[in-house]
Order: structure tokens, then C-alpha cells, then sequence
């Protein structure tokens, strides 16, 4: 999506890691026109799916997960992060590595916002090595509903998320797609 990668090519800065800081319109600051124009392509993207429900997780997903489902008229449901969890008799729960933040969290949905018959898309703002995304899909599977697809922001191509959830028969759809932070330059893979 030119408009995304424009943004990221103006406002990006590569830290050390390979990780993308794009906290002035995605992980802190939030540009709502582009959240709206990306929750469009979402749409589009997943028209045929049959979605339901949005599942995400906090914070950075909330803002991209919301205008999709703004767009395609579902409710969005975001996973909370727990250091512990004591009571999980009515939560699904899963336990996620945070890439950039080197610590598991255990993230968790109430039983009462996934439905049996839901046919869920996980949408995030990254898809690294694939963690987040695979703790949602662990959740949707205890809650015993179909996953209709992935859609990410911004793909970091060079790690091993995508090749993870294609080789489980996922849809995955990334806006933007990084080849390389190499050098602190943001390469795009060519389409
Ligand atoms: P994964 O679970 O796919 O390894 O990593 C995805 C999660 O880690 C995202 O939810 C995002 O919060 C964070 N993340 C991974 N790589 C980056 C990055 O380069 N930049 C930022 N800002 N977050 C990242």
C-alpha cells in the first residue's frame, strides 16, 4: 500500500534489533486518517472471508483492528496482556514472547466476546516471528472457531511469521512488506 509505505519511508527510524520505531502515527502517536484508509484495505482484502469478529491484541493492534472493523461492520475484540494470571476460569488465555520487549506476557479474551459459530480475522500492527499472531490463533482454537485470516500493518518479511502461518494454510495479508533494515535502510519487497 503505497500510502503506508510512504509513511513509513518519511517518518520510520530502524533501531538497533531490526526493529522499526513508527511511533508518530502507528505505536504512539496515531494518525487516524491512515488507521481509517488501512482498515479500507482490510476490508477489501478479507471481503469473501466471511468475518465476524476482529481479534486483536494491546495496545498497537487496537488502533488499525478497530477502523477494520468500522469498515466491515464487526465487533473488534482485543486480548489483554497479564503478567499472572489468578482467575482464568472464564478466560481463553495464551502465552505470547514479546519480540521487541524480550518478555512472555499471558494474553487473555473473556469467554462471552468469542461466539462458537465466529469466524474470527487476527489483525496486528506487526507480524515479526509470528508470536502474537499465534497466540491469538491458540485462543481461537480453544474458543473452537475458524480463523478466517491474518492481516497485519507491517510485515517484516525477513523473519519467519509469514512462512510460519502460510505453512499452516493461514491467509495472511501485510500492507506494508519489509525485505531488509539493513543499514538502517527500509527496503520494501517488490511486488
Ligand atoms: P511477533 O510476535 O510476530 O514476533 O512480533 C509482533 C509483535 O512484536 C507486534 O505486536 C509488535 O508489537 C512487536 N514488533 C515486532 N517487530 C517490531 C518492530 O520492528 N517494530 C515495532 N514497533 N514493533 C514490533
Amino acid at each position: 500500500m503505497k500510502l503506508l509505505e510512504d509513511m513509513i519511508r518519511e517518518n520510520g527510524t530502524v533501531l538497533p534489533g531490526e526493529v522499526l520505531k513508527v511511533d508518530n502515527f502507528l505505536n504512539h502517536q496515531i494518525d487516524p486518517n491512515l488507521m481509517y484508509e488501512l482498515g479500507g484495505a482490510f476490508k477489501r482484502l478479507f471481503a469473501d472471508a466471511g468475518v465476524t469478529r476482529i481479534l486483536t491484541v494491546e495496545s498497537s493492534g487496537i488502533a488499525p483492528a478497530v477502523m477494520a472493523g468500522l469498515q466491515m461492520d464487526v465487533p473488534v475484540v482485543f486480548a489483554r496482556k497479564h503478567k499472572s494470571l489468578t482467575l482464568v476460569d472464564n478466560l481463553y488465555t495464551a502465552t505470547v514472547y514479546s519480540y521487541t520487549k524480550q518478555v512472555s506476557n499471558d494474553i487473555s479474551i473473556d469467554r462471552r466476546f468469542i461466539k462458537p459459530d465466529d469466524k474470527v480475522l487476527i489483525i496486528d500492527d506487526f507480524l515479526a516471528n509470528g508470536q502474537a499472531v499465534q497466540g491469538l490463533m491458540e485462543i481461537a482454537a480453544a474458543a473452537k472457531v475458524e480463523v478466517a485470516g491474518v492481516g497485519v500493518v507491517i510485515e517484516k518479511s525477513f523473519q519467519k511469521g509469514r512462512q510460519m502461518l502460510e505453512d499452516a494454510g493461514i491467509h495472511v495479508e501485510a500492507l506494508a512488506r519489509i525485505a531488509s533494515l539493513e543499514n538502517s535502510q527500509v527496503t520494501f519487497v517488490q511486488d
